[in-house]
């Protein structure tokens, strides 16, 4: 259809009164009736924090299907915590993209060994994991804890392992992380949040 300027004008000033006249009120019922329910209002919602980076905003994560036996929960939607301090309810853009991290098919979820010489990682169970780097790190420990320096100095250090926090780590984990490391006599522990 061929409209002129003035013609055109007129169609786009009558579709905004439309519009609002129907925001108001004018439209007909059944038009009204079918606003969308607010999709959240049946979700369970649980806080957390985001594990990307050192600002640690706080996080609002729904899902659906917790509590039915036949259905597996499984989040939906994030966004940004309002009552959070740190961010006040925004996102910077991996923030706002986390749902495709918790529902992506290549994310790691269980542990995984590669053996020396080997280019395939092999699926092991938690306890696996835990004792393998318990025994790593008290052979590193038995062979290399120093008790004193050069001088005769007392010293109890243990410089040949480290360990890295996760930036997401709340300040209790934080605290026992540093009481485990400075227990074990660990100088090199450092955190994501500062990487
Ligand atoms: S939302 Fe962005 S700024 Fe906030 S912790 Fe995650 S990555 Fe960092």
């Amino acid at each position: 259809m061929q409209v002129s300027r003035r013609q055109f004008f007129k169609i786009c000033a009558g579709g905004m009164a439309g519009t609002t006249a129907a925001a108001l009120g004018f439209a007909p019922a059944i038009a009204l009736a079918e606003t969308r329910s607010y999709k959240l209002l049946r979700a369970q919602e649980t806080r957390n924090t985001c594990t990307y980076c050192s600002v640690g905003c706080g996080l609002l994560m729904y899902s659906m299907g917790d509590g039915a036996k036949n259905a597996r929960a499984s989040i939906f939607h994030i966004e940004g915590d309002p009552d959070h301090p740190v961010n006040r309810g925004a996102l910077c853009p991996k923030g706002a993209g986390l749902i495709d991290y918790v529902n992506s098919e290549s994310r790691l979820k269980y542990p995984e060994y590669r053996a020396p010489g080997s280019d395939k990682w092999q699926r092991i169970t938690w306890d696996d994991a835990f004792n393998r780097i318990a025994k790593l790190m008290k052979d590193d420990r038995d062979a290399n804890f120093q008790k004193t320096n050069e001088n005769g100095v007392t010293v109890n250090r243990w410089l040949t392992s480290g360990l890295l926090a996760a930036s997401a780590s709340s300040n209790e984990n934080g605290l026992l992380t540093q009481k485990f490391s400075r227990a074990l006599g660990m100088l090199a522990v450092d955190n994501q949040a500062r990487v």
